[in-house]
């Protein structure tokens, strides 16, 4: 092992025997400080840590002269999702185990291993003279409602980007864009009476149903639209809850649903067609309520863009095929930074193992996109 391959393993074993679900960042962000003590020592890195809540900090570091004209952005998250059945993993989840070229851990593909590489980069790049910006931002409580890149989007750390790099898994993909999403739960309250006399009662399940045909039949439209880069935007109804017993009217039910969503069948239009589908006639004595609990834009910036081609590159210099550009079905905190004309690549090292039992990740597939981030820090 090269002394910079045996950095970023270092780095990245200290980050996975640190369990960060949905807590705990700040120690990733001591371990990341830690680590790049030399340089913001001699003043090669600037840190800067906005607290997202007790223990829980996002840390944004910058390379290069701060008057910069152009910025490229990075963006790693530092939360992991539960471990769940820890009795089912070959090797305990937090004790980041390597065995014939992996490593074996919770985080290790999604995404502590993209975040230890473009660390390790930057500590290389920091070394050397820029004509351009870095801002490195390592997020809180991506897995749950991207809780640091909202912080940090809203205090307008996206504003001055030229490109972002999202150092997300993807088996070598190299993608452009990602779809948005929207959770919503509807209820339908009723009243309850005895199943023989509904005329008493008001029944919320079928209140349900009328309004999930309307709101299937409202949005068929929508998805229907193909957009050029992000395709279909789907719409599915995934929990539905009601009723207490056989011979009871049921008085309150409700339905959760999840739509996935396109630049041409956005967020807005998606909204407007649930809005609609709640004001769809039920029966006498039943109301719905619709609670949008969660919304994320889409973000897609063209396939070819600027920062895509200087990841390409990158893995031609270091000795890799060009990957395969598509787009991510799943989200990141991408859209949260996301404004037009921005170059947008998705990329880091990592397969499909995100959130599975046995998480792991190939240290070849690590020190690639060290040298990959290097390449990419360089001469974007
Ligand atoms: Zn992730």
């Amino acid at each position: 092992m090269t002394d910079e391959e045996q950095q970023v393993v270092n780095l990245l074993k200290a980050m996975v025997q640190i369990p960060s679900v949905g807590a705990k960042e700040g120690q990733v962000a001591d371990l990341i400080e830690a680590y790049l003590a030399p340089e913001w020592q001699a003043g090669l890195i600037r840190r800067k840590r906005i607290t997202y809540a007790p223990g829980r900090d996002n840390l944004v570091l910058t390379v290069g002269d701060p008057k910069a004209k152009r910025w490229l952005g990075v963006d790693g998250h530092m939360d992991v999702v539960d471990a769940g059945d820890e009795s089912k993993w070959e090797f305990p989840p937090f004790s980041a185990h390597i065995k014939d070229g992996r490593l074996y851990g919770r985080g290790a593909t999604d995404m502590k291993s993209g975040l230890a590489a473009v660390i390790v980069a930057l500590k290389k790049v920091a070394h050397t003279q820029l004509d351009h910006g870095i801002q490195l931002m390592a997020t809180v409580g991506e897995e749950i409602d991207n809780y640091g890149a909202r912080q940090l989007a809203a205090a307008g750390y996206g504003d001055r980007l030229a490109g972002l790099l999202v150092a997300e898994p993807g088996n070598s993909n190299v993608d452009a864009a990602e779809r948005g999403i929207i959770d919503y739960t509807l209820t339908a309250h009723g009243k309850a009476a005895h199943s023989s006399r509904p005329d008493l009662g008001a029944n919320a399940i079928h209140g349900l149903f009328a309004f999930a045909n309307a709101a299937l039949t409202a949005t068929a439209p929508l998805q229907a639209k193909d957009d050029p880069i992000l395709g279909h935007a789907t719409h599915n109804i995934d929990m539905i809850r009601g009723g207490n017993q056989i011979n009871s009217l049921p008085e309150s039910a409700y339905l959760r649903g999840n739509i996935r969503t396109t630049m041409i069948a956005d967020n807005d239009a998606f909204i407007q067609a649930l809005k609609q589908a709640a004001k769809t006639a039920v029966p006498k004595g039943v109301h719905l309520s619709l609670s949008i609990d969660s919304v994320l834009g889409p973000a897609a910036a063209s396939p070819d863009n600027a920062l895509i081609e200087t990841v390409q590159q990158a893995r031609q210099h270091v000795g890799l095929d060009r990957g395969a550009v598509a787009y991510r079905t799943g989200i990141t905190d991408a859209a949260l930074f996301y404004h037009d004309g921005l170059d947008l690549a998705i990329y880091g090292p990592g397969n499909d193992t995100s959130h599975e039992t046995n998480e792991y990740v190939t240290l070849q597939d690590v020190f690639d996109s060290v040298k990959v981030y290097k390449d990419v820090f360089m001469n974007y």
